[in-house]
């Protein structure tokens, strides 16, 4: 119809032509999009890394959200869990539950997925896509040698207990968009918070040289909490640790909050995509020049200990009873 500005319905397959599939960004794939199954060559000697994290409107992320960023976060969160194991990243797939076919959603979405997988020069290799409310759920492949996986369960007495970058913005952010602050942020501040919410970086070069050069001993990314997610290292690892509060790194707006706010959100924040990880006293050097050698700071913030729980202390060394609890998707 003349001067009609209505474009013509996108089908399934249209859409994942346009939007997803990308002919001359073959790397690794032997067969990418297009067919019943996409097929990789492993790299002999190798192990596959596999991982899926999915992002729900509503659950992790606020209706109406700019596709941009959710292209980003959506390959972000699961490109950390790659760089927890230490497995270098080798493409992914992409299932996709969107309830219309809107081409500027999908434009915004691709881009930020693009953009991220391109930093990293990883591939879409398929996935699936369908009608529905709007869910994203990717899965990354990567690899590693047998024996460098940095597991949950390899934590040791008298491990140093570290973290990448900085924790508490993401919390800081969310705490403003709901009201939920004793004193807002101004709205400089929200917006930088908000970047660590909705463009986390996956500290996957970090990850990679700490399990390559058999730096670390145990490692996760931190997603639900520190607290939390520490949980997790000592209980398959079958010990405790001392964790000094005042010594987690906060980020650059949480840092300008008070005290009993800055402990809160960095102990037991959530979406903060750091890595924690442990690694013997004797490799300090070693870690800070591995870090340093990939410009990601990282700080010591305790100590792993053969006695079972979990001791939240302060600057001097004084307990801590801080009641924080992780974030857990059935009960919060
Ligand atoms: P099948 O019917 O066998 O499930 P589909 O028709 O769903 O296949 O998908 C056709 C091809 O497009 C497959 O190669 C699949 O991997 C790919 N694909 C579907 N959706 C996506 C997507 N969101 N991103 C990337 N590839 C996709
Ligand atoms: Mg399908």
């Amino acid at each position: 119809m003349a001067g009609s500005t209505i474009l013509p319905m996108l089908s399934e397959f249209d859409l994942i032509q346009e939007y997803f599939q990308r002919p001359h960004h073959a790397t690794r794939a032997a067969l990418g999009i297009g067919d019943d199954c996409a097929l990789i060559a492993p790299t002999p000697g190798l192990q596959t890394a596999i991982s899926s994290d999915m992002l729900v409107e509503g659950r992790h992320f606020f209706a109406g959200e700019d596709p941009l960023r959710l292209g980003h976060k959506a390959l972000a969160v699961n490109l950390s869990d790659l760089a927890a194991m230490g497995a270098r990243p080798v493409g992914f797939t992409l299932a996709l539950a969107l309830p219309a076919a809107d081409r500027a959603w999908l434009q915004g979405f691709s881009q930020g997925l693009f953009a991220l997988a391109d930093a990293f020069n990883i591939e879409l290799i398929g996935g699936d896509t369908t009608k529905g409310p709007l869910n994203i759920c990717i899965t990354v492949l990567g690899e590693l040698r047998p024996d460098q996986a940095l597991r949950r369960s390899a934590a040791r007495p008298g491990d140093d207990i570290w973290i990448s970058g900085t924790l508490g913005d993401a919390r800081l952010a969310l705490a403003g968009y709901r009201l939920e602050l004793p004193q807002p942020l101004d709205a400089a501040s929200q917006r930088a918070a908000a970047v660590r919410m909705h463009t986390p970086v996956p500290r996957v070069e970090l990850g990679v040289l700490l399990a390559e050069q058999g730096i670390a001993h145990a490692a996760i990314d931190i997603s639900d909490g520190l607290i939390g997610d520490l949980g997790h290292i000592l209980k398959r690892s079958g010990v405790g640790a001392t964790l000094d509060v005042d010594a987690l790194p906060a980020g650059a707006i949480l840092a300008t909050q008070d005290l009993a706010l800055r402990r809160a959100y960095t102990a037991a924040g959530g979406d903060d995509y750091e890595l924690c990880f442990t690694a013997p006293a004797s490799a300090r050097t070693a870690v800070l020049a591995a870090a340093g050698s990939v410009a990601t700071p990282v700080t010591r913030v305790g100590t792993i200990d053969a006695a079972a729980g979990l001791r939240l202390v302060d600057a001097h060394g004084a307990a801590l009873d801080l009641r924080l609890s992780s974030f857990d998707h059935f009960t919060s």
